[in-house]
């Protein structure tokens, strides 16, 4: 989730987080407050600016006027129902972003950067991943990890004041390096296992408190059954490491996180309600693994279930069937290039769909905006949104 969108759930989180964090702020000997918001503000700016803009760019090189960035999940949901995979494609800045952070570790592995670009890619990598999860969770901290937090963010926003005292310089700066990031030739399998070998080296797990957890859950979460699954996979799930992991896929860039990668199968964890779900939670946990099986190769699948109502756990080891995943990939980019949108399901699945409040407005919301964006006004709906 982006900082954005973490704002978007209400200021309500970042004055939480300020009124929290005065006790380190003090101890600090600083105000938390302008911290807090110039990192939220920055956070904005790398979102809006950086990754809006650089994804209409790319968009525009293609000339796609669909969404070019896409998760594997909302993929695999096509299964439940294929408006729900259209729905999904407004998250476009969150793929991104997640292909940013791939992208960006592997350069700061390689090491080919100078000491500002690596200090400014840090930066990115920083805002995109730890600070939106830092304010999130400040209200639940021990004291000294809050501190700990407060003097990281203090130090990042020190190195940006250092290095770029007129705020159109950053942004500039931090524009340029996205772009770079995002130009750098798509990474290869064995890049993939480099970055994974790094991740291994990692200290997991065992970093957040139950009350964190919580928090984080109530946070990040946009209904019960989401919360739900966050915590118990925060409880629950296997410790195996993990990396992001994209594709190039015709015009599209598929991107996802699997829930662990082992040396000899890809690991994948959901929490279900009630059993009566269970084979539609195998069947969809069984694709997200295959995909993922595509983008970095594993011969086998380990599918992790937690049924909520019985507390009962299944787990299930099978082959991978890259096959299957390509084609049902193939299947769902070529429905979403041809752009109709799909009737609904017949059933009670809209009753208990996550998006039923939402569908029929974002739907309609979809279908204007790629109306606007067809190939002949594209380049000058990108030059009006950001003149
Ligand atoms: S509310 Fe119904 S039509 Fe909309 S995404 Fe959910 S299941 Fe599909």
């Amino acid at each position: 989730m982006t900082i954005r969108e973490g704002i978007s759930k209400g200021s309500d989180l970042v004055e939480r987080a300020i009124s929290f964090s005065r006790r380190f702020g003090r101890i600090e000997g600083v105000d938390p407050e302008p911290i807090i918001r110039w990192a939220v503000k920055i956070g904005g700016i790398i979102d809006k600016v950086c990754f809006s803009w650089l994804i209409w760019e790319k968009r525009k090189r293609k000339s796609l006027c669909k969404p070019c960035f896409l998760g594997v999940k909302s993929l695999v949901d096509w299964n439940f129902c294929p408006r729900k995979t259209f729905l999904d494609t407004t998250n476009e800045s969150g793929y991104y972003m997640r292909y940013i952070d791939i992208k960006g570790n592997f350069l700061l592995i390689r090491g080919d950067l100078n000491d500002k670009e690596r200090g400014l890619v840090k930066c990115i990598l920083y805002f995109i991943n730890d600070v939106a999860d830092g304010i999130a969770a400040v209200p639940a901290m021990r004291e000294d990890k809050g501190q700990e937090f407060m003097r990281g963010l203090k130090n990042v926003l020190g190195w940006i004041d250092k290095n770029y005292p007129s705020p159109k310089d950053f942004i500039g700066a931090l524009l340029d390096a996205v772009r770079k990031i995002s130009e750098f030739p798509d990474l290869t399998q064995d890049d993939f296992e480099l970055l994974l070998k790094e991740e291994k080296k990692k200290e997991r797990g065992g970093s957040l408190t139950d009350e964190e957890i919580k928090l984080l859950a109530e946070a990040w979460s946009e209904n019960e059954d989401q919360e739900r699954g966050w915590i118990s996979e925060h409880r629950f799930a296997e410790d195996y490491p993990t990396i992001g992991l994209y594709k190039a896929w015709g015009n599209h860039v598929i991107v996802g996180v699997p829930d662990g990668i082992a040396d000899s199968f890809i690991y994948e964890y959901k929490d279900t309600r009630s059993e009566k779900n269970l084979k539609y939670v195998v069947r969809d946990a069984s694709l997200q693994a295959d995909i993922y099986s595509v983008l970095l190769p594993r011969r086998k699948k380990r599918i992790h279930i937690h049924i909520a109502e019985t507390g009962d756990m299944r787990i299930i080891e099978e082959e991978t069937n890259p096959e299957k995943a390509k084609e049902h990939v193939d299947m769902v980019l070529k429905a979403i290039d041809e752009g109709e949108i799909p009737q609904k399901p017949s059933g009670k699945r809209c009753s208990v769909c996550s998006d039923r409040e939402i569908c029929d407005r974002a739907i309609a919301k979809i279908v204007r905006e790629w109306q606007i964006s067809e190939k002949e006004n594209l380049t000058s709906k990108v030059t009006e949104r950001y003149s």
